[in-house]
C-alpha cells in the first residue's frame, strides 16, 4: 500500500477528476505516513544541497570549472538521491580528468557558504561508477522529477 498512496499524495497536486478527489479522500482517511512522505517532510533540511546559480564562483575559479552545474549534479545525487541524472550530468559537462586535484589553495568563496572544492571532489567520483551498479543499488528513482530540471548556470 506504501508506493500506491505515495503515489496519490505527490502526484495529485490539483484536482482534475473525480477519481483525483476521491484518491485524496483515501490518504486522509488513512494518514499514516509511508517512508516516502516522511522523506517529503525532511526537504527542509535539503535547502543547503540547492545552488541559488548566482554565478559567483565562475570567475575566481582557477579551472575555469561550471560550478553551478557540478552543485546541480551534487544537488541530484544528495537531495533526490538520483546518481543516474547526477552522472549523466557530469559526463555532459566535459570536465578535466581532476577537477580541483591541481589547486594548492581556492580561492572559490560561494555566496551560499558551499565547500566548493570539497563537494566537486566528492561529486565528480560518480564519473567512474559503472551504469549497471544503479540497477544492482536501487538508485534510480526520482529520474522523473529531475528530467525536466533547469540548468543553474
Ligand atoms: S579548487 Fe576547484 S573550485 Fe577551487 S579554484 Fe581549484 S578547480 Fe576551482
Ligand atoms: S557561488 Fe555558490 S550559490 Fe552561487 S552559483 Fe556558485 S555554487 Fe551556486
Amino acid at each position: 500500500m506504501g508506493a500506491a498512496r505515495s503515489e496519490r499524495t505527490h502526484g495529485n497536486s490539483g484536482f482534475t477528476t473525480l477519481d483525483q478527489l476521491q484518491a485524496d479522500l483515501e490518504v486522509l482517511r488513512d494518514p499514516t505516513l509511508t517512508d516516502d512522505d516522511k522523506r517529503s517532510l525532511e526537504a527542509p533540511k535539503l535547502v543547503g544541497l540547492f545552488c541559488q546559480g548566482c554565478g559567483e564562483c565562475l570567475d575566481p575559479c582557477l579551472q575555469r570549472l561550471p560550478i553551478p552545474d557540478l552543485m546541480r549534479s551534487f544537488m541530484y545525487a544528495h537531495a533526490y538521491r538520483n546518481r543516474p541524472a547526477a552522472q549523466a550530468l557530469l559526463l555532459e559537462l566535459g570536465l578535466p580528468d581532476s577537477p580541483c586535484g591541481d589547486c594548492d589553495e581556492c580561492p572559490v568563496r560561494c555566496a551560499k557558504g558551499f565547500d566548493v572544492r570539497q563537494r566537486v571532489r566528492d561529486i565528480v567520483r560518480l564519473r567512474e561508477v559503472p551504469r549497471s551498479s544503479w540497477y544492482e543499488q536501487g538508485s534510480c528513482g526520482g529520474a522523473g522529477r529531475v528530467a525536466g530540471g533547469r540548468r543553474a548556470g
